[in-house]
């Protein structure tokens, strides 16, 4: 499938979208404390969706059975809401999109809940920088692998990190999952060049430990071989006609962590 290149009208639905999902992302972070199951989350992020008007996209998507995806320590992407209890001190991890329109959205974030462990939160601080310092190095013009360049750079030089190799971002448009594939390591400079109307999810995922993953028997939980706990970030982002780029899933469109990053943000949007 051909890379899909969106007109501002049809970014300006994504936007709506992605609003959608930072609101109910918001929301999920101010909901979440120990004690609390990681389906009361999925609950909260039900209603969320459907207030605003929009449809959950990750509901039966090849079979997935809920709306959002909870992942709680070692777990690192596409756990199952369900009955687990957060504890204090887990690091949780959510997943949420949303379609309005036929247009989807895709964010992600990681929490410490209670107590958290300074190494987590370091590791949770390193995962989210490395996805802006992707966003950012995925500029009008820049080629493609230069955000898995960005992210692997940034995580390498904060420590000793696994960075998830078998999974990474993607194109988003009309369906969530859209080429190009964008890894979160590898060389500079290669792949289809950046342009205006490409929209993309920038998701590393990275653990304390190593980056070996297996899936567990729920055909969906990924989880750190060695029991390392990992995180994940992401945000769906574009560029828009004007060159620049605008953060859709991100309440303030990416602006104030661009800009300390050096990067103006569309005002298109
Ligand atoms: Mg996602
Ligand atoms: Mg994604």
């Amino acid at each position: 499938m051909a890379i899909q290149i969106k007109t501002l009208e049809q970014l300006k639905i994504m936007r709506r979208a992605g609003l959608v999902v930072g609101q109910t992302l918001e929301l999920l972070k101010a909901s979440i404390k120990p004690g609390m199951t990681t389906d009361a989350l999925n609950v909260i992020a039900a209603a969320s969706i459907k207030r605003a008007g929009a449809t959950p996209n990750f509901l039966n998507y090849h079979g997935f059975p809920a709306v959002i995806c909870v992942s709680v320590n070692d777990e690192i992407v596409h756990g199952i809401p369900g009955p687990r209890v957060i504890n204090d001190g887990d690091v949780v991890s959510i997943d949420c999109g949303a379609i309005i329109d036929g247009w989807h959205g895709d964010a992600a974030f990681s929490i410490g809940v209670g107590k958290v462990d300074p190494q987590d939160q370091k590791l949770m601080d390193v995962c989210e920088e490395s996805m802006w310092r992707g966003i950012a190095a995925g500029k009008n013009g820049a080629k493609l692998t230069d955000i898995g360049y960005a992210v692997e750079q940034y995580t390498n030089s904060q420590g000793k990190y696994g960075i998830l190799r078998e999974y990474g971002g993607h194109g988003i448009g009309t369906e969530m999952h859209q080429e190009p594939h964008v890894l979160n390591f590898g060389k500079a400079g290669q792949g289809p060049e950046i342009v205006p109307g490409l929209a993309l999810a920038i998701e590393p995922m990275i653990t304390r430990g190593s980056d070996r993953t297996k899936v567990l028997s729920d055909d969906w939980t990924v989880v750190s071989v060695d029991k390392s706990r990992g995180s994940h970030f992401e945000h769906s982002y574009a560029i828009c006609p004007d060159g620049k780029p605008f953060v859709l899933t991100a309440l303030d469109g990416g602006f104030e962590k661009l800009a300390s990053l050096g990067v103006e943000i569309s005002d298109q949007l």
